[in-house]
């Protein structure tokens, strides 16, 4: 591609003016009515899209009652690191629950032909050092990560401390106990002096707000629940039972982009049905050299998530470990940094490489219209990146048909099909790709749990009535020892293992100190809170979560008001914020909370 960083050359190639107003158009295209709800969350008759279909059989043990020191709830990276670190700090009295028959998060739902991580293995794989494992390969397939999961869970014995296929129904603070009680649809009664929620953005999956959804009468589910025994084949594609049949499928985010090229393989016909046109630059996947990997040196592993960081930070560094797709855009970063106009700057490298994304779709796409309408047209932020080798390719395939819907999405679901343009495409079998909930600011909808603080008052209540209020994005006033690692006005970071590790240690610092000094409760100082709230407000400028991006997650379709989408997290540095809690943790003060024995 076009080097971004030359603006000087580029600045003359680009008409900003035109191009911008390109952008406004097509994210226009995409905006709904105010106050229209984009999406819907399955229940009712819907409910049956959150089955489980990887479970193998009723859970039918006896509801447990137990008190312990922490209650990890949620059993994906984010706690499997929890409860490493918890165990290598002398803490092992603590328990794990998730609603999944398994430990693994997003990886034990997400099955779909093709998953796997665009991250590099390296630095994505939490603990490699630790578990003395090699991936096999850059960006390691969905079952690799799954396995990987698992293997965490048995080498530090984590199931005989799990209760899976168990899910929350509360979680309630007790302030004479000075203890989180922790009721579950299964009857238990966990109490905990500490919790740390490690839920994860991407479990609520959503259904999109059309009339008819709920008439159709082929087969239909959607990615995050893949239903194997229909489509035949695995995670690795061999859909073979789609030979004779027509598939449908909504969405073109980053899990279609990985799906659709086996359903593309597979299906008699697969109509691919697009709102917005992903961002897919290419992903030069490669297998792990041995020889390389025993020349690491310990404590390799922090060092390439860090300089991974780093690099997407678009911050200076001496030399690129990772050097793929995601540590290119960071040039764009650079450019923005450099001399006075750097806002035009950045715009300008932004320019040449979203025009090199189109490039590559005109280069690769042999049907015109098919590639115009494949086109991404707005800012390198505004969508998170594809990076996928077959997926443009797919739409060469004659059984394969692009639905462009222009922004507007599939009109509505019949019976026997989905309706773009007044057109039905008669379908046997309707897949939805269309994502997952993601706002931060309901986060009882979004875990299907409420949690009651002090004096009873629910976090949804605290959080309608002000916004959002968190100190450090981890912890909230009125709800002690309560963690959370969900990243409302938390940091993001594009390895979201890291941003969970380094979570994972606080938490351990955390609940060492209140051990070791006989503490019953930490939470932040109303002024603490206020400081951090005023400082998440006022740095939500230019970038993803605005809305003159093309509405998607990240800007909450569209409307990003405050705390919700992506929009609620820390927009700061997170390696100087991850920099600032290692300090904090080594001075041991606990500034800005209070503590109480
Ligand atoms: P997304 O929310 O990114 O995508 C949903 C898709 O559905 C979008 O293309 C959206 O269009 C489309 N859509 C919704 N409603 C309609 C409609 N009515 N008609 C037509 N299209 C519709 O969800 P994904 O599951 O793709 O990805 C979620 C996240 O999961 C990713 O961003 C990433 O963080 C993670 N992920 C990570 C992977 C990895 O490699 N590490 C792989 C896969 C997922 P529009 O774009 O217009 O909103």
């Amino acid at each position: 591609m076009s080097n971004p960083t030359d603006v000087e050359g580029a600045q003359e190639a680009f008409d900003a003016a035109a191009l911008l107003e390109r952008y406004r158009v097509e994210r226009d295209k995409r905006l709904h009515s105010p106050g229209e709800e984009v999406y819907l969350a399955p229940s009712g008759n819907l409910a049956r899209y959150l089955d489980d279909p990887y479970a193998d059989e009723e859970s039918t043990r006896a509801p447990v009652t137990r008190t312990v020191q922490v209650a990890l709830v949620g059993a994906g990276f984010g706690n499997l690191q929890a409860a490493v670190h918890l165990h290598n700090a002398g803490v092992h009295d603590f328990v794990l629950i998730d609603r999944a028959g398994d430990v693994g998060g997003v990886w034990y739902w997400n099955r779909y032909p093709g998953v796997a991580c665009d991250i590099d293995s390296y630095a994505y794989l939490p603990l490699l050092e630790e578990m003395g494992y090699m991936p096999t390969q850059k960006y390691a397939s969905a079952p690799e990560v799954f396995q990987y999961a698992r293997s965490m869970a048995t080498k530090f014995d984590l199931y005989s401390r799990a209760l899976l296929r168990t899910e929350v129904s509360e979680i309630r603070w007790d302030d004479a106990a000075a203890e989180w009680v922790i009721a579950t649809e299964q009857g238990d009664v966990i109490r905990a002096r500490f919790v740390n929620l490690a839920t994860g953005p991407l479990q609520r999956l959503r259904l999109p707000n059309v009339p008819g959804v709920e008439t159709f009468a082929g087969h239909s589910f959607h990615t995050a629940r893949w239903d194997y025994a229909y489509t035949g084949g695995d995670a690795f594609g061999g859909l073979d039972k789609l030979s004779d049949q027509v598939v449908g499928i909504i969405g073109t985010g980053a899990t279609a982009v990985q799906a659709i090229p086996h359903l593309g393989a597979a299906a008699k016909h697969l109509y691919v049905f697009q709102r917005t046109p992903a961002p897919v630059p290419p992903r030069n996947h490669k297998k792990t050299d041995p020889e390389w990997w025993a020349s690491l040196q310990p404590g390799w592993q922090q060092a390439r998530i860090e300089n991974f960081n780093r690099a997407v930070l678009g911050e200076q560094i001496d030399e690129d470990l990772v050097a793929d797709g995601w540590t290119e855009l960071k040039r764009i970063g650079i450019a923005a940094v450099k001399g006075e106009d750097a806002e035009a700057r950045r715009q300008v490298a932004d320019f040449a490489y979203m025009q090199s994304l189109r490039d590559r779709v005109e280069a690769i796409v042999e049907d015109k219209a098919t590639a115009e309408a494949l086109k991404p047209w707005y800012n390198s932020d505004c969508k998170r990146p594809c990076f996928h080798d077959d997926y443009l390719q797919t739409f060469n395939r004659p059984n394969v048909t692009l639905v462009d819907t222009k922004g507007r999405g599939v009109e509505r679901i019949t019976p026997t099909g989905a309706v773009v343009d007044g057109h039905e495409y008669r379908l046997d079998c309707l897949i939805y790709a269309t994502g997952f909930d993601f706002n931060a600011r309901n986060m009882a909808k979004r875990n299907g749990f409420e949690i009651y603080g002090r004096d009873g008052r629910s976090l949804t209540a605290k959080w309608s009535d002000g916004g959002i209020a968190t100190y450090q994005g981890y912890f909230s006033r009125d709800f002690p020892n309560l963690v959370m690692q969900s990243g409302a006005q938390g940091v993001m970071t594009a390895n979201i293992t890291h941003t969970l590790g380094e979570g994972a240690r606080y938490l351990t610092h955390l609940v060492r100190y209140a051990q070791d000094r006989h503490v019953r409760t930490i939470e932040p100082t109303e002024e603490s809170e206020q400081t951090w709230v005023d400082l998440v407000r006022s740095r939500n400028a230019r970038g993803p979560t605005d809305a003159a991006c093309t509405p998607g997650y990240y800007n909450n379709d569209g409307k990003p008001e405050e705390g919700t989408g992506i929009s609620a997290f820390f927009p700061g540095n997170s390696q100087r914020f991850f920099a600032r809690l290692h300090e904090f943790c080594r001075t041991g003060t606990l500034a800005g909370f209070d503590v109480a024995e």
